[in-house]
């Protein structure tokens, strides 16, 4: 039993205004919170980190390209400006909607009268042995800053022993022929093929290599033929060899073993191959659907709970205009995020709650620079130059504030030019500095 229940009575220190209680700083979290600016109501955002991820671009500070700040921003900051919303730290443990408590593992419960769930997912690595302890996801900063470590410490490590070469230390093995796994091997690739070849040139760069599997028999399956085939080429051209149907049976912290008993000398594989909505949705009272989603109705809330709404990529939301389940995107997130933050602020008003309708902008991906994808919703597809103005275009919409934008904006255009990589440090916090053991 909670402390609140315990108490039996409503929280201390509670205003007397409804309050708001937001589950993750997401796309989709922080779209509520920001519908909810005019609303009489005490706006709650509580997420495990403080700060937003920017995931579109994890592949950039996992590849040197960005810093952590540029993809990683102050939640606390991004509500100065909302005198009604509050930001606090928290790892949501528990959710009770009949008693209307949410507990976390840090700090004490807290109750609501209105819950958006925007917990976002997690990595599913379909129970393949070895690929928890050993690779590499992408989903977190966290995730994103190991990768960056971690390569940076394999080619130190050749450099070091160039024998290890042979043994696979340069290699990456990139698992999934979607968007995740397509990008990330694209961003790896043009890392190796400019950067590592100008700062390591007495190893031999012809024989690292990137390795891209997937289980289908085709990449990217849900764009058409002529995107999949200039994908399949813009990644050769940049020295990826693309394996499909093939998938992982195993995993150790230098060999990759194929289903088809193929072993690959590899030390890094990155995981790109799938997800699972939060684990959290098991606590609501409704049948989760493929991949632990909770279904969302119409208008965004729970069945039975019209006080309690799921968006972003934990729900299963289904576009009211054409009845297909949406993809989990940060568009969709931040576009359902906020119209749940609008159906609370017309409850709240007592009027009725919108149906959720979905602007779709077309489904894009990035491969490397000035190569892009964009398939939009009537069949259409552009590729190249084009689609990387228009990925970029609709990403920095994406982006929480104009400030955010600007420096986007800045920061690509100069990684455009210059080819730069800044980040290309790694700083250990594991071992004491001649300072630190002086003392
Ligand atoms: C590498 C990568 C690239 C992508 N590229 C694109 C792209 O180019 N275009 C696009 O549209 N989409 C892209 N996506 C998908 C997009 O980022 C997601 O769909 C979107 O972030 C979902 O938003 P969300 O708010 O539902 O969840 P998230 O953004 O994941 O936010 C969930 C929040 O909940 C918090 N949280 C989770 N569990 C707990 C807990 N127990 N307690 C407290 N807090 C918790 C997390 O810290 C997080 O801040 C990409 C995703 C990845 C991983």
């Amino acid at each position: 039993m909670s402390r609140l229940e315990m108490s039996g009575r409503r929280e201390e220190g509670r205003g007397q205004r409804p309050r708001v209680l937001i589950l993750g700083g997401g796309f989709g979290g922080i779209g509520a919170a920001r519908k909810l600016a005019d609303a009489n109501a005490d706006v709650v955002l509580v997420d495990r980190n403080d700060y937003h991820t920017f995931q579109p671009l994890l592949y950039q500070v996992a590849t040197d390209l960005l810093e952590t700040a540029a993809v990683g921003h102050a939640l606390r900051d991004l509500f100065h400006d909302q005198p009604n919303a509050s930001v606090h730290q928290g790892t949501v443990t528990s959710i009770d909607v009949d008693k209307k408590v949410v507990e976390f593992e840090d700090r004490a419960p807290l109750d609501y009268d209105y819950l958006v769930v925007a917990l976002g997912a997690t990595v599913n690595f379909f129970g393949t042995k070895g690929a928890d302890e050993y690779g590499f996801p992408m989903y977190t900063l966290v995730d994103a800053v190991r990768l960056k470590e971690h390569v940076l410490d394999r080619w130190e490590a050749a450099d070091r022993d160039p024998s290890l070469v042979d043994d696979g230390v340069l290699n990456i093995v990139v698992v999934g022929g979607g968007p995740t796994g397509v990008e990330s091997v694209g961003a790896l690739a043009e890392l190796y093929r400019s950067n590592f070849a100008e700062d390591y040139p007495d190893l031999p760069q012809e024989k690292a290599r990137l390795i891209l599997v997937e289980a289908s028999p085709t990449l990217f399956a849900m764009f058409k033929q002529d995107i999949r085939d200039y994908t399949t080429k813009a990644l050769e051209q940049r020295g990826v060899e693309v394996l499909v149907g093939e998938s992982v049976e195993s995993v150790t912290p230098t060999r990759v073993t194929l289903k088809s008993g193929k072993v690959l000398e590899a030390h890094t594989l990155v995981w790109g191959a799938g997800l699972q909505a939060s684990p959290l949705g098991s606590s609501l009272p409704v049948e989760l659907q493929r991949g632990r989603r909770v279904p969302a109705e119409p208008d965004l809330s729970l069945a039975g709970h019209p006080e309690v709404f799921a968006v972003g990529d934990v729900a299963w939301i289904t576009d009211s205009k054409t009845n297909e389940v949406l993809p989990q995107l940060g568009s969709v997130a931040l576009q359902a995020g906020e119209r749940a933050g609008e159906n609370i602020a017309r409850l709240l008003e007592g009027k009725a709650t919108k149906a959720f309708e979905y602007e779709d902008k077309g489904t894009m991906a990035t491969i490397g620079r000035g190569a892009a994808v964009v398939q939009f919703r009537r069949g259409r597809t552009m590729k190249g130059k084009a689609a990387s103005l228009a990925w970029g275009t609709v990403h920095l919409a994406l982006l929480s504030t104009g400030e955010d934008r600007a420096k986007a904006v800045i920061d690509w255009t100069w990684a455009g030019f210059t080819h730069e990589r800044p980040s290309r440090i790694s700083v250990r916090t594991d071992v004491n500095d001649e300072k630190r053991s002086e003392k």
